[in-house]
């Protein structure tokens, strides 16, 4: 009685991942949680996010796909100082070359 009874609840937790749900969670993490910038509004354009993604991430975000468009704060955070480490990077390979 008591595994039918977990049956019917997992049954019931599956449920409640429905579409929206699934379109909140963070594109990078998977997490539901905190709050969230999508991928194409006006403050990410502003911050270069998408470009910043691109940059660094072999994954591909276009409008047109099916997948969550958020991005959790905490990702953000981390695409931002990984472009910052990036360019630091690269400005300091250009230093160690000065003739090209
Ligand atoms: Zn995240």
């Amino acid at each position: 009685m008591s595994e039918a009874m977990l049956t019917n609840q997992s049954e019931h937790q599956s449920e409640e991942l429905n579409f929206t749900a699934f379109t909140d969670l963070c594109r990078f993490c998977s997490l539901k949680n905190g709050p969230k910038l999508h991928l194409f509004d006006k403050e990410a354009e502003q911050r270069q996010i998408i470009f910043k993604i691109r940059s660094l991430l072999p994954v591909v975000i276009t409008k047109e796909d099916f997948l969550p468009k958020k991005i959790c704060e905490l990702c953000v955070n981390r695409l931002e100082l990984l472009f910052e480490w990036r360019a630091n990077c690269v400005q300091t390979d250009v230093s160690y070359h000065p003739c090209g």
